[in-house]
């Protein structure tokens, strides 16, 4: 069985992801602060399959990065597929945005990718296998307002990726990228009050949000066989927004 990392699979996206994948690949769970839903949800997946491990790490820096896939590579060996979807959202105008928020979301968004990233290739390359998704946003090619920052890190997402998967396709290795609309999790739902969360909902062409579900199917073709032409790619999944 292939193992596959998740970044920030405690909640949200990155939970429906591990529940996709859980039945057909060796599992590393990755989270931060919430242990509790990490916990029960790897209680939950070992029901499935006894080949799951839950490792708690702050993916922005470097030495629990190492000890992530330390972790993964003493139960399982090697990560074959690397998931990178941690992340934080920052809502804020220009003039009230301060040095310390750049810092904070570039490191968690951004600098995570380039960790994993970096951590991942040197197996990869030896194993001449390997598939890496990169979990972006549509903010990363349209841009939001008031959420500058948020859009920065991810258009940064999207350059790295498709740069990467140049450099990586002759080692074996697919890289690419989801760019996922709006979706029902505590990140939006954070973000937004009761009626603006209606508005935003009315006015998209399908009419509702995305499940975090759907984005895992849409990741789990990308990481399968049947993806094995798709590199570089920046995959939109967002019910007609744009
Ligand atoms: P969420 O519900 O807020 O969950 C975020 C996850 O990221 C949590 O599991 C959290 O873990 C983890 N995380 C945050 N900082 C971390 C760090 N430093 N180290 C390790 N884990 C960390 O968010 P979500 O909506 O599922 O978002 C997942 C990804 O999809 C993000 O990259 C987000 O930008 C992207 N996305 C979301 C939407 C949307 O509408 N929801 C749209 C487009 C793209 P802990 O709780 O354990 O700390």
């Amino acid at each position: 069985m292939k193992t596959v990392l998740i970044t920030g699979a405690s909640r949200g996206i990155g939970q429906a992801i591990a529940r996709r994948l859980a039945g057909s690949y060796n599992l590393v769970i990755n989270y931060n602060h919430s242990k509790d839903k990490a916990l029960s949800l790897l209680g939950e997946l070992r029901e499935i399959n006894p080949n799951i491990i839950a490792v708690k790490a702050d993916v922005s820096k470097e030495r629990e990065v190492d000890e992530v896939f330390n972790q993964a590579e003493k139960n399982f060996g090697h990560v074959d597929i690397l998931i990178n979807n941690a992340g934080i959202s920052h809502f804020s105008l220009i003039q009230d945005e301060t040095a310390d928020d750049f810092d904070k979301i570039v490191a968690t968004n951004l600098r995570s990718v380039f960790l994993t990233t970096k951590r991942a290739a040197p197996s990869m390359i030896s194993h001449k296998y390997g598939v890496i998704v990169n979990i972006s946003s549509i903010w990363g090619k349209e841009g939001a307002s008031m959420e500058s920052l948020y859009s920065l890190t991810k258009g940064g997402i999207n350059a790295f990726t498709k740069a990467i998967s140049k450099e990586l396709a002759p080692s074996g290795i697919r890289v690419n990228a989801i760019a996922p609309g709006i979706v029902d999790t505590d990140m939006m739902r954070g973000d937004f009050n009761r009626e603006e969360l209606e508005e935003l909902e009315k006015n998209l062409p399908l009419g509702r949000f995305a499940r975090p579900s759907e984005v895992a199917d849409l990741l789990a073709f990308l990481i399968s066989d049947e993806g094995s032409y798709i590199t570089g790619n920046i995959a939109d999944i967002n019910g007609g927004f744009y």
